[in-house]
């Protein structure tokens, strides 16, 4: 059996009760190590075989998982976030499916979802955007080209670009070809629920000046759109005392 459990954006105690379990019950773990908080595998059990799957190909991690599965081992391959978003999980589930081995997918708190948390934010504010568009800058892996920034920015919905920080004068220069303008609110998130974690309330325009001037290469999300600055949005309906629900009368 092969668990894939999301282990969260980086503070240890935001996996999962299941997912903790599924560690502490593992016999073999294969963690993204660029990514996953390494306290994670003080929970692994005596005699645990560890791997960084950071230094190893996909052909050398299944190795491992079809190894443990002929000795009747189990195995957690932990993955950052939630496994669901470039995670790279579904050729690894397609190998297992061709040698018919059992898996299954322990969702976790999104690096995406951390970064709100560490800025308070909420990315759906009613008359502001009620959609979040979760996205990337074209690197090695292609972005198909429908989903180019620009086409995206053109909706001025929320945005969150993962794995694109050595790219902002190139992400801001395709924003603002999408329609935002430059004063558009935006953050970066370094490290999101980690110890070290730095927040930078900044602008369309300011992403790149912003980075570069604290240093900020890596791990860190980009969050694009007004619901930043909160400046202006309307009350929810839901908890209006003018309307009925079904749970609750109209008070006014
Ligand atoms: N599955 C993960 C994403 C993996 S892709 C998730 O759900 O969060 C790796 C990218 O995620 C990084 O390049 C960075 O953009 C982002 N990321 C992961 N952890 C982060 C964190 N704690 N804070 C900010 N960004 C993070």
């Amino acid at each position: 059996m092969v668990h894939f459990v999301g282990a969260g954006p980086g503070a240890p105690d935001l996996i999962t009760v299941r997912g903790q379990n599924y560690l502490a019950e593992a016999d073999v773990i294969i963690y993204a190590g660029s990514l996953v908080n390494p306290q994670l595998l003080s929970l692994a059990k005596k005699g645990c075989e560890i791997y960084n799957s950071a230094t190893m190909t996909l052909e050398e991690v299944l190795d491992v998982m079809y190894r443990a599965e002929q000795a009747g081992k189990t195995t957690v391959r932990l993955h950052t976030g939630d496994p669901c978003l470039y995670g790279a999980i579904r050729e690894q589930m397609d190998a297992l499916d061709e040698k018919g081995i059992a898996y299954d997918d322990c969702p976790g708190v999104s690096s995406f979802c951390g970064a709100a948390a560490a800025l308070n934010l909420e990315y759906t504010l009613p008359d502001v955007s009620q959609s979040v568009i979760i996205t990337r800058m074209a690197g090695r892996t292609p972005v198909p080209e429908k989903e180019e920034i620009a086409r995206l920015a053109s909706h001025q919905a929320t945005m969150v670009v993962f794995l694109s920080t050595g790219m902002l004068e190139k992400l801001t220069e395709r924003l603002l070809a999408g329609g935002y303008q430059a004063d558009t609110p935006a953050a970066i998130v370094y490290k999101a629920t980690w110890e070290d974690e730095k927040t930078f309330i900044c602008t369309v325009g300011t992403l790149a000046q912003t980075a570069r001037e604290n240093h900020i290469t890596k791990t860190a999300l980009m969050i694009v759109g007004d619901v930043v600055s909160h400046s202006h949005y309307n009350r929810s309906e839901l908890y209006n005392p003018r309307f009925s629900t079904e749970f609750r009368e109209a008070s006014l």
